[in-house]
């Protein structure tokens, strides 16, 4: 029997991938981007969200058995924190309803392990306590303060939905109706997101000195789409609450061997 995956940011990079390997495998994709996917809404405002979960569950007849987040956006303004924190989020809160009616319902998002680098504590908080308007406010003071200070939005948005999604998995919204909730933590994927940055010796040498991948360097979109697609799959049962980081080794470099300490 075939299932039906709703997929954000489905128009390109890991959300493309995502959707192709899907397709590729016989499965149901209804995909959800500013433009080019089946439904076209901007994720970033309360009301986009709101008409993307309304018309995707009516696309999909009101059956849907996994959600894949992967819409995201890297600018150092507070329009990151509207769409990677709250466009997930609140996403994945109105389909959960749907979603539990499933067989095997499953939910996977796309962190980073930008969740791993220095953030904004204050702006981590304002997102965990669900308040768009403060967080966006803290988002602009950060941006104001140049770009330095403006790109703590991002691994600030990246921190705090992996956080949701351990304190949120273990709820009678998540768990309790059998849905595992799990995030994936991308090293340096090549994208629409990176291009620019990976176009110049000195932006590579900027990126690989923050996120060293020892093993096999930057991946292909597809490398993450698998792991997203096992993830959302029947065959995960038990592993939920959790971030996966598919990063070639960075995060094992960066706070090596004893995490647990
Ligand atoms: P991408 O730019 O190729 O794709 C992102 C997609 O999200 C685009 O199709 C875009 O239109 C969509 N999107 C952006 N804002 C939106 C909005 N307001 N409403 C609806 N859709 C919107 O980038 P990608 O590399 O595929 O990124 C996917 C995810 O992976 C993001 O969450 C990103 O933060 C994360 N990530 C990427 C990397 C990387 O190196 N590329 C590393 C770590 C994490």
């Amino acid at each position: 029997m075939n299932r039906t995956y709703i997929i954000t940011g489905s128009a390109s990079g890991i959300g493309a991938a995502t959707a192709e390997l899907l397709t590729s495998r016989g499965e149901r994709v209804i995909g959800i981007d500013l433009r080019g996917a089946d439904i076209e809404a901007d994720l970033s405002t309360p009301a986009g969200r709101t008409a993307a979960a309304a018309q995707a569950v009516e696309l999909a007849g009101g059956s849907i058995d996994a959600v894949i987040a992967c819409a995201g956006i890297s600018a150092p303004i507070p329009l990151t924190v509207a769409v990677n924190y709250f466009g997930v989020t609140e996403l994945l809160d109105a389909l959960a309803p749907t979603l539990a009616k499933s067989a095997a319902p499953r939910a996977v998002v796309v962190s980073s392990m930008a969740s791993l680098q220095a953030n904004s504590p204050e702006l981590v908080e304002a997102l965990l306590s669900g308040d768009e308007e403060l967080s966006l406010k803290i988002g602009q003071q950060l941006a104001d303060e140049g770009p330095r200070s403006g790109y703590l939005n991002y691994p600030s948005s990246k921190r705090a939905l992996s956080r949701w999604v351990r304190r949120e998995s273990i709820t009678p919204t998540w768990a309790g109706a059998g849905i595992p909730l799990n995030a994936v933590a991308p090293g340096t994927v090549i994208s629409a997101m990176t291009t620019q940055l990976l176009a110049t010796p000195e932006g590579r040498e900027m990126v690989d000195s923050n996120v060293p991948m020892p093993l096999n360097y930057h991946s292909e979109a597809v490398v993450l789409a698998r792991l997203l697609v096992w993830l959302a799959s029947e065959e995960n049962t038990h592993v939920t609450g959790q971030t996966i980081y598919a990063d070639g080794g960075a995060d094992a470099t960066l706070r090596g061997d004893d995490i647990w300490s």
